[in-house]
């Protein structure tokens, strides 16, 4: 906890008095560390690629100069650093979109399950390359939400594709899309949409803190995987953006379920 203390002499009429005033300053020093963390971090992300181009070039320049078997593998991994920046720098202009906007219009409709099917659609190649399977399930079309199409695909994208990656080969990610008349939640007519992986799962104490910026369960696996660690973060703003809610149930061995509801509107 932080306090700002002032005091001051006021005149009581009756002789001077003293007034101190105790003001809580705790979440204005909060907002300042969040916000110091986030550059730091930031920073710390886009050195390590950029670093490692600077040597490359160096090396390209000095010692791997006639050795064009050297060269080939050296730019084969200046482009995978190259494309981890690129990637960061996309979700970082993501997260800052989806942080600094208002609410969705409600007047755009958004027909939320055949947005999921074209996503996993999309993604099934990718799945088919990593091994795993992509069984959509439930409502295919006719699910109007008050929203905005192109944030709720990053949102449907961003949960399929950590199911694929984090899956591992043999295994399926299932999405389920159900309409309910009256989600406690929301106190009104919602649509659930389930992503449900059949990976390694989430230890419990990662579980709350998955949205956080940066947050990553296994930092080396996800660069691996080319996670930027900011995924969920964004996926976290776009639903409270849709008045939505998301929770996450996970076991160790069994997969993670995202369960993400949101209101259907009038
Ligand atoms: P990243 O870009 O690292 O994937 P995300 O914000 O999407 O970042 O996810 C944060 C972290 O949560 C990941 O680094 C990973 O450790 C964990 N995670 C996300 N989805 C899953 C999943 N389906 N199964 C296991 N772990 C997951």
């Amino acid at each position: 906890l932080t306090y700002r203390v002032t005091a001051s002499y006021i005149d009581l009429g009756a002789g001077e008095g003293v007034l101190v005033s105790f003001e809580d300053t705790t979440h204005v020093e909060q907002a300042g560390q969040i916000r110091r963390d986030f550059v730091a971090n930031v920073s710390h992300e886009l050195r390590t690629p950029l670093t490692a181009l600077l040597g490359f070039i160096e090396t390209l320049r000095g010692p791997a100069k006639n050795d064009p078997q050297a060269q080939e593998r050296f730019l084969t991994i200046m482009d995978r650093e190259a494309h981890r920046m690129e990637r960061l720098v996309r979700d970082l202009l993501s997260l800052s979109r989806v942080e600094s906007e208002e609410r969705v219009r409600p007047t755009t409709r958004v027909d939320v399950a055949s947005v999921v099917g074209s996503v996993a659609r999309t993604l099934a190649p990718l799945a088919e390359e990593a091994g795993v399977q992509i069984d959509p399930t439930g409502e295919t079309e006719g699910v109007l939400i008050p929203g905005d199409e192109d944030q709720l695909r990053q949102v449907f994208t961003n949960l399929i594709e950590n199911g694929v990656k984090y899956g591992g080969s043999g295994g399926r990610v299932q999405v389920d899309v159900t309409v309910s008349d009256n989600v406690p939640s929301l106190r009104g007519a919602g649509v659930t949409i389930t992503v449900r992986d059949s990976g390694p799962g989430i230890a419990e104490q990662h579980i709350p803190r998955l949205t956080e910026r940066f947050y990553r369960v296994d930092s080396h696996r996800s660069r691996e995987m080319g996670g930027t660690g900011l995924g969920l973060a964004i996926v976290k703003h776009i639903i409270t953006r849709h008045r939505g809610r998301m929770r996450i149930e996970s076991r160790l061995g069994e997969g993670t379920a995202f369960i993400v509801i949101l209101p259907l509107g009038q």
